[in-house]
Formats: structure tokens, sequence, C-alpha cells
């Protein structure tokens, strides 16, 4: 039987496949539980509840009165009940697709320990029918939207669902897919499938992974996506020599005016220059700084407020806007000086949002959608992972815009 603690967690498994030095670092740093969490375990409850009782017998009344306690919760809003709804509908649509009814599951702890020395998860809804696994992961958060493809948190507890079903099923369930549903954020479900071989395959890959993250010390290995929420990171060493690591440059430096004999040399041999492909580099490794720059303010306003001194830096009042106090009273003194809501008030069509959100997308579409336009949007630069289509230039006339672009610069 599982702990109730491992050190390597399935959420984690993102930075710890990475880093695999990172769980052991990290434990040294308190873990803090924040509201959101707190909200998301609420949230997680009414999902669970709509589940039993949608596809697992519970009765109208025993719901009724669950939901009634959750309620009760001083962390609940509306908004729950809005979310638990979509994911009943998206896990009914997904049933609907098998060829008979599929056998369902909500809030199941897997072992994971096959994988991870100690590991344990629990899926929060496991759907099995014909040869096909498929787990579905809630996600309240509105920070960012979480892709279930190549997600290591799903494939592992997808492990764990195949592991603790095969009792049952053997070796006939020769298909898993996996989605996350966070409809705080997007209606898009994210959904990646894989064979069980490839599943288990990968599963085998992890284990000396996870063995020497879990023995420790691990060696580490910073990038963005392993450090973004690792509890150390804004005082990680290792983090902070790879961010720091651009003297390299300081040996290429040009040495001064050069003459255009040399200004073509230097195009040619890359010295005194960076290249097209050190831009690339040097900008990706300016989001990371960014991110580590913001890390490390945060660290040091929280170091400050807690007493300690961060060498040339001290806690000044923000500055801060006027704003009405009590808006009523606002209203009120205005009327009696004898101005009228007109003059006021500002008539603002709601957004497009929200406007969609008061009928509905089915309403919406039928008045509104040839109402909708959508201008294209201005070439931006983007990481090759983004999702986005590139823009060809030779396609899309964007001559102009750079035109204009170079003629403001060359003005600034
Ligand atoms: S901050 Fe990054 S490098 Fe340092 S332990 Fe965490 S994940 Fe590893």
């Amino acid at each position: 039987m599982p702990g109730t603690h491992s050190l390597l967690s399935p959420s984690s498994a993102h930075r710890w496949l990475l880093c695999t030095a990172a769980p052991h670092y990290e434990s040294q740093f308190p873990s803090t539980t924040s509201k959101f969490a707190a909200e998301g375990t609420l949230a997680h409850s009414f999902c669970e509840l709509n589940v039993r009782k949608a596809f697992c017998g519970m009765s109208t009344r025993k719901f009724n009165s669950e939901i009634k306690k959750l309620q009760a919760d001083p962390l609940y809003n509306p908004d729950m009940l809005t979310s638990a709804a979509f994911y009943i509908e998206y896990l009914t649509t997904k049933a609907n697709t098998y060829s008979s009814t599929p056998y369902i599951s909500p809030e199941e702890r897997v072992d994971l320990s096959e994988w991870i020395p100690g590991g344990f998860g629990t899926c929060d809804c496991i759907m099995i029918g014909n040869d096909v696994l498929h787990i579905t992961d809630y996600k309240n958060g509105v920070g960012e939207v979480v892709s279930a493809v190549d997600n290591p948190q799903m494939r592992l507890y997808a492990l764990g669902a195949l592991k603790k079903y095969e009792l049952i099923y053997g070796d006939t369930i020769k298909h898993v897919s996996m989605a996350i549903v966070q409809p705080r954020v997007t209606e898009d479900v994210s959904e990646d499938s894989m064979t069980t071989a490839d599943l288990l395959a990968w599963g085998e890959t992890v284990k000396p992974i996870a063995k020497e993250a879990s023995d420790g010390p691990g060696a580490f290995n910073p990038g963005a996506k392993q450090c973004r929420f690792c509890r150390g990171r804004e005082v990680c060493a290792a983090r902070a020599a790879s961010m720091l690591d651009l003297e390299k440059y300081m040996t290429r430096q040009p040495e001064g005016r050069l003459t255009q004999e040399q200004a073509a040399e230097a195009l040619i041999t890359g010295s005194g220059i960076i290249s097209d492909a050190e831009v690339g580099n040097i900008l990706k490794r300016g989001e990371q700084l960014v991110t580590w720059y913001n890390d490390l303010k945060s660290y040091a306003l929280q170091a400050l407020l807690d007493g300690r001194a961060i060498p040339g830096y001290k806690v000044v009042e923000g500055v801060s806007r006027r704003q009405w106090g009590d808006i009523d009273k606002v209203v009120d003194a205005l009327h009696a000086a004898g101005y009228e809501d007109a003059a006021i008030y500002n008539r603002e069509l709601k957004t497009l949002t929200g406007i969609e959100k008061l009928l509905g997308k089915k309403q919406f579409n039928e008045i509104l959608s040839t109402l909708v336009v959508k201008p294209a949007g201005k070439p931006t630069l983007a990481e090759e992972s983004d999702k986005r289509e590139a823009l060809n230039p030779a396609v899309n006339d964007f001559a102009d815009l750079a035109e204009t672009l170079n003629a403001k610069t060359s003005n600034d």
C-alpha cells in the first residue's frame, strides 16, 4: 500500500524527469498551500459528485445533500457547478464513443511504485471499454492552459490505472487516451493517445530517472520548463549559473570602429558579431532571464518584508491611483449637483466574450456570427514550438509593415 507522501509526485514529473536533483533540493523549502489549491480541491469534489451521479448510480437525494454540504464551504462559488457540468458533458460525449457502456470511476488512487519509488497518484476519472483506457484530469487553474500531449503526469496516471485494472482486464487494453479538461480557461479539451505497448515502454524509460531522482542527490539541469515552478527556483545556484553564462560573448566583442573590410570579414568569420543562430539562442535565454529576474524580485521583496537585508534594496510604498470610495454616494453627489446619468456614465457594449456568455454559444452563432470580424494579427515573433502556423512572408504581404517598422527605427 503506497504511503501518503512520496518525494516524487506525478504532478512534478515534468521537473524531476529533466532535473533529477530537484526533488531533494526542493525538500528543504516549505511547501505552501494556497487558497487556489483549496479552491481546486473543492472544485474537484463537485466534479467527483457529478460523476457519481451521472455514471455511478448515486441517488438524486444523496447527490443533493452532498452538493449542499459542498456549497456551505466559504470557498464555494457558482462557477464550480458550471465547470463540473462542462466536465460531465465531456465525459458523457467520451462515453458515447464506446460501442457499449464503459466502466467509469472517479477519484481513483493508483499505485505508481513500479515506476516511481513510493509513488502514487489520483486519477480524476477512469473510463474503460472496448480495448481503450481513457483517463481524464480536471484542472481548475486559470494560470495557463495545460496540454495533455506528451504530458508525463497523465502518462503516469495512465500507467497506474493500467496496473490497477490489469487483474480484471488482463492485457485486453490495447490503447490509452488521456485528456485534460480545464473549463475555466478553455472549452477545448486537450487529448493525447498512444498504444498500451508504447506507454509501457515509456514507463521503462522513467524507472532509472525516477530512481536517480528519488535516491538523490541527482543532477541539476536548469531549464525553462523544469525551473518555472520549482520551490527553490529563486535561489538555485545551478539556475543562476546557467542564467549568467554569457561570458563567452565577452571574448568576441568588437575592438572599436571597424573598417568596411573588417566589417565584411567579421560577417564572414563571425568575429565581433553574433550570428542569426545566436540571436535565436539569446532570445530564448532572454525569456528565461526575464522570468528569473522576476523570481528574484519577488524573492527579494519577501525577504525585505520578512526583515532580512538585500543589499542595495529597500521596500517603499508603490504608486497608487485615485479611485472612488462609495460609488453610490459619488453618484448621489453628482445628481445633487445637477449632472444627469448621460453625462456621468459611459455607455459601452459588453465584450464579445461577455455577450457570448450572456447568449450562450448557440444563440450567439445564430444571430451574431456574421457580425463578428477577426482582423489579421500583426506579425509576432514566436517560438518554433508555438502551435500557430508560421506566416510565409512571400505569401503574406508584410513588406509595408516591415518598411514602417524600419522607418520608425531609423527615425527613433
Ligand atoms: S531551479 Fe531548476 S535547476 Fe534548480 S533544482 Fe529547480 S528545477 Fe533544478
